[in-house]
């Protein structure tokens, strides 16, 4: 048989389509967009208290032209989940390597559509996700370009989500890039030992504002301004120590480190093996602040090292994610819910978190009167969270 383009194939389908009907064989047709879910989103409950899918939609544009994704509904057991428009598309598809969203998909090319479902109050969560994508293929011949393609099916993953306890103690904490819609961690979609992994799905990092509302007070570049730096870190379970790295030194605040290798970039770290597949990561502890060692048996609520500026990181904070292997970028980010926290106000956003973190000016902070005691729940983007103090 002939390989033929996409636009003469389509051509060629819609002959025999209309040959064929009647006929016992399933007609065939070209799907220029093919969709596919790599890793089947897990539910957690979130600090709102409501129940959140993330994964991302993998879109492969296998056409000779672009296209355009101008709707997508997202099927929960068949009935329509969540619609997105034209405009949140565009917001949330990105082309595989790049940190920029487009709603078009260029001639042979790889997309993910990073998605996040917040189930209503109450909802039975969904045996499985479809996908109905409305598009423009500029390959395909005129009149015949736009069309919907439907895909991506994927069974929800229902496996326990691991319950963790806090990794910080004290007041005034802010979760900053957490979940779900921050792109830092969320889209940081990455080609590790020949496969795409998102280990920083539910990666937060946390920083402190001091009794100023301030993320540091007094010279930005000096590391004890910093609300945070040298915060004690805990472990977050009873757990097993499978890989430390010490001895990075401190960078310079309100700067990232130029040309810091992959494998420095953790700065000084450390991963638990919590069990079950499931492993924690503390990334940018202060030198010589880890006290403990590979094969060691660690309790929840143990220090196991002192917040610090290290590997690529701007300013002292501390990156806590949870995954499914002992690494920190080839590994599938999973989420985790904290015992027990309580939010006491929220930011106004990921913008004006970081003109703080750059200005030393106060964060406009909403407070939350009373706060909310929260157990069981992942804390959400720019929240301000206050730990037990034990
Ligand atoms: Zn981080």
């Amino acid at each position: 048989m002939k390989i033929v383009g996409f636009a003469s194939a389509a051509s060629l389908f819609l002959l025999i389509a209309s040959a064929s009907s009647g006929s016992p064989q399933t007609a065939e047709t070209m799907t220029p967009l093919l969709l596919a879910v790599q890793d089947a989103p897990i539910p957690f409950t979130g600090s709102d208290g409501r129940t959140h899918l993330v994964y991302e939609l993998g879109m492969t544009n296998f056409s000779s032209a672009p296209i355009a994704v101008e709707k997508v509904e997202v099927m929960g057991d068949g009935a329509t989940l969540e619609t997105l428009d034209t405009a949140a598309v565009t917001e949330r598809l990105q082309p595989a390597g790049q940190r920029e969203s487009a709603g078009t998909l260029a001639a042979g090319t790889r997309a993910n559509l990073f998605l996040h479902l917040v189930l209503a109050p109450g909802a039975k969560v969904p045996a499985e996700l479809s996908h109905r994508v409305a598009l423009r293929a500029s390959a395909a011949p005129p009149g015949h370009q736009e069309f919907n393609e439907s895909g991506g099916a994927i069974k929800v993953d229902r496996q326990p989500v691991a319950l963790v306890s806090p990794p910080l103690r004290g007041v005034g904490y802010v979760s900053a890039d957490s979940c779900c819609d921050a792109t830092r961690h969320t889209r940081a979609a990455l080609p590790v030992n020949g496969r795409m992994w998102v280990a920083q799905r539910y990666a937060v990092d946390w920083e402190q504002l001091n009794a100023g509302g301030r993320i540091y007070s007094g010279p930005r570049e000096k590391l004890e301004s910093y609300a945070i730096f040298g915060q004690p870190v805990l472990a977050v379970a009873n757990a097993v120590v499978v890989h430390v790295i010490d001895g990075q030194p401190e960078q310079t605040p309100g700067n990232y480190p130029t040309n810091i290798p992959l494998a420095d970039a953790d700065g000084n770290s450390v991963i638990l093996d919590l069990g079950n597949r499931r492993f924690a990561l503390y990334a940018h502890m202060q030198p010589g602040s880890i006290k403990v060692h590979v094969g060691d048996h660690v309790h929840a609520g143990q220090v196991i090292g002192l917040v610090g500026d290290t590997g690529n990181s701007i300013v002292p904070h501390l990156h806590f994610q949870v995954t499914d292997g002992p690494t920190s970028l080839g590994s599938n980010g999973l989420p985790y819910e904290i015992s027990e926290f309580e939010v006491t106000g929220k930011t106004p956003g990921t913008k004006a978190f970081d003109e703080a973190e750059t200005n030393g000016t106060p964060l406009a902070v909403t407070p939350f009167n009373p706060p909310q005691a929260i157990k069981r729940a992942m804390p959400l983007d720019q929240l301000i969270v206050s730990f037990p103090a034990h």
